[in-house]
């Protein structure tokens, strides 16, 4: 005994119709199904990931990712409205403002976001199922070019980064949640994540190049791997690209 066939019509707004095929863009789309569906599934099965679903509706309906799909429903589905509030779980008395874990091929966005102050999970061998298991865990919101990923159920927040250029990703990241404000540099460790701890000149000199030990006295130290980070000419030329970015983000939104 089988269910009788159903169908929904589905019509989705703004950014997330770059989930979907050129021809189905800006048109309703019908959605056979059987038996009893949420409209995380149908939407999924569509090809939008229910992260950066904003909301939802059937006429004057708000449903939630949980609803039950009706047969002959209309549904409507929006993107947030940008810049997102802050996830919640990453404000939870931490000095974080948000939090983030990144999948294995955006090393370089990483650093970026570790350039930037934000705390950035990156390693370059971890899997699939473990990004979103972290991420569900740590209340991390998980960046991703791989919209599938972003599709694991236990994933709350997360995003597809549109670009494939790291400057570009960033520049999403940094508009989405408006995180340009809460830049902190020169706090976290571009290599590993670790903050940065200021250590006495003198605690650190064998370690030092004979220049570096001349021209410098500040120094912070990576309380993780140890890696020994000053005010040099390569700093003073990052400070000038972030103050771009930064303008960059306030001009484009
Ligand atoms: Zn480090």
């Amino acid at each position: 005994m089988s269910d009788p066939p159903k169908s929904a019509t589905f019509l989705f707004y703004g950014e997330l119709n770059d989930f979907l095929s050129r021809p189905q863009r800006g048109h309703a789309i019908q959605c056979r199904f059987r038996g009893r569906q949420t409209v995380k599934h149908l939407i999924e099965s569509l090809g939008v990931p229910h992260p950066e679903v904003g909301s939802l509706r059937v006429g004057d309906r708000v449903l939630t990712l949980d609803a039950l799909v009706e047969n002959g429903d209309f549904v409507q589905v929006y993107p947030p409205s940008l810049p997102l509030p802050l996830p919640p779980s990453s404000t939870g008395g931490e000095e974080e403002p948000i939090r983030f874990v990144l999948d294995n091929h955006l090393g370089r966005l990483a650093s970026y976001l570790r350039l930037f102050g934000f705390d950035a999970l990156y390693r370059n061998d971890i899997q699939d199922n473990e990004l979103a298991k972290v991420s569900s865990e740590e209340g991390r919101v998980l960046l991703t070019r791989d919209h599938r990923l972003l599709m694991r159920s236990c994933v709350q927040t997360g995003y597809w980064l549109r670009s494939k250029l790291p400057r570009l990703q960033l520049l999403e990241v940094l508009q989405r949640w408006n995180l340009a404000p809460l830049a902190r540099p020169f706090r976290r460790c571009l290599r590993c994540n670790g903050l940065l701890k200021e250590v006495p000149k003198e605690q650190i000199l064998s370690k030092l190049q004979p220049l570096t030990r001349l021209y410098f006295d500040e120094f912070r130290l990576c309380s993780d791997c140890g890696q020994i980070y000053w005010r040099g000419s390569h700093y003073e030329r990052m400070q000038v690209w972030m103050a771009r970015v930064i303008q960059a983000t306030t001009q484009s939104t």
